[in-house]
């Protein structure tokens, strides 16, 4: 336990909040959407990066721990939740994107940020990459170390995140992931390391440009990966309820055909290899298949493609997590099986 540490942590980031209300009017508007996580964590140990509390400090304290921020932006903040990202259920979701969306619409703005727990972030991310309708940067940032730890990464990640969702370059991009000064594909960056600084990547895509003191540098002209949906979530207030499946040897239909009973109208299964499955997983999902019900097949691998398949369907490009928010979407919009089977065999 530092309480010493801590106290003079919170003391410096109290004495700060005086900035947060700086207006800055002569330099473009971004607002920051907090929800939570490390980036917002706490501990009573410097040392501690794993055994802290995700969602503590509030999104004024966040911004005001910060002053530089006024540099480069006019920085409003909202506080959407305060929570570890795996309680960010589809009420938080909806509410963000139609927030979102509406910010975008207003000439003022640049772009967004959402701070975000690390853990659920890559699925948030792409949520709002796929409803989100404007060419503005929309910027996810977390932090892996929380705010009282020594060498704590949240207060640099925030300032990359702004200055990239203030940045002109950044528009067109679609929704950016930003940690440890790389700026990631929402699309396809996922996290691929449970307590390391250098977790978010896309193996095979790669990431779009990185931060060189602080300002962003990217290696690419603005691109969209393809085939990318968009879906209109204005008049949405529900997701239809999909669940994920995790398969190993000799797994037996026993959860699937729990899953349907619980009323799920989409299932996704992190499959072995290509999206490989059992024999009696097969019959089980073309039997849910023949009900109406899709059944994407992903990969348990965390990396490649799944090809088209014959019963169920192939995920394509999507990671279970991925394929879940997309088939969500999809079945929210009301598709039939053959346009759901398009999103992602296609
Ligand atoms: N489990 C927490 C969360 O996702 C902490 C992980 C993190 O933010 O790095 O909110």
């Amino acid at each position: 336990m530092n309480k010493k540490y801590l106290s003079k942590t919170m003391a410096a980031l109290m004495l700060c909040t005086s900035f947060a209300s700086f207006a800055n009017a002569d330099k473009p508007t971004v607002k920051i959407y907090a929800t939570g996580g490390t980036i917002a964590g706490s501990s009573e140990s410097n040392m501690d990066t794993t055994d802290y509390k995700a969602g503590k400090i509030g999104v004024d304290l966040l911004i005001s721990a910060v002053p530089e921020l006024k540099d480069f932006a006019h920085v409003i903040g909202e506080q959407i939740a305060n929570t570890d990202s795996n309680n960010i259920n589809q009420n938080i979701l909806l509410k963000l994107s139609k927030a979102i969306n509406l910010q975008l619409a207003d000439a003022k703005t640049s772009g967004v940020v959402v701070t975000h727990g690390t853990d659920t972030l890559e699925e948030t991310a792409f949520f709002l990459d796929l409803t989100v309708k404007s060419d503005k940067p929309v910027v996810i940032v977390g932090a892996m170390r929380p705010a009282t730890a020594i060498s704590a990464d949240g207060g640099m990640n925030l300032l990359e995140a702004v200055r990239l969702a203030s940045d002109d370059d950044a528009k067109h991009r679609g929704a950016m992931v930003v940690l440890n000064d790389r700026i990631g594909s929402a699309f396809y960056t996922t996290k691929t390391n449970s307590t390391m600084l250098d977790t978010f990547k896309a193996t095979e895509q790669g990431y779009l440009g990185a931060f060189l003191s602080g300002e962003p540098h990217f290696y690419y002209e603005p691109t969209k990966p393809v085939d990318k949906p968009y879906f209109d979530i204005s008049h949405v207030k529900q997701l239809p309820k999909v669940k994920i499946l995790y398969s190993y040897q000799d797994q037996d239909p026993a959860l699937l055909h729990a899953a349907i009973k619980d009323g799920a109208k989409g299932i996704v299964i992190a499959g072995t290899g290509n999206g490989s499955l059992s024999d009696v997983m097969l019959e089980a999902v073309k039997e849910t298949m023949d009900k109406g019900i899709p059944v994407v097949r992903s990969t348990r691998t965390g990396n490649g493609f799944v090809t088209p398949k014959q019963e169920g369907i192939g995920s394509g490009v999507y990671n279970p997590q991925k394929a879940k928010v997309l088939l969500s979407l999809a079945l929210a919009h009301g598709d039939n099986l053959k346009t759901i089977r398009n999103y992602f065999e296609n």
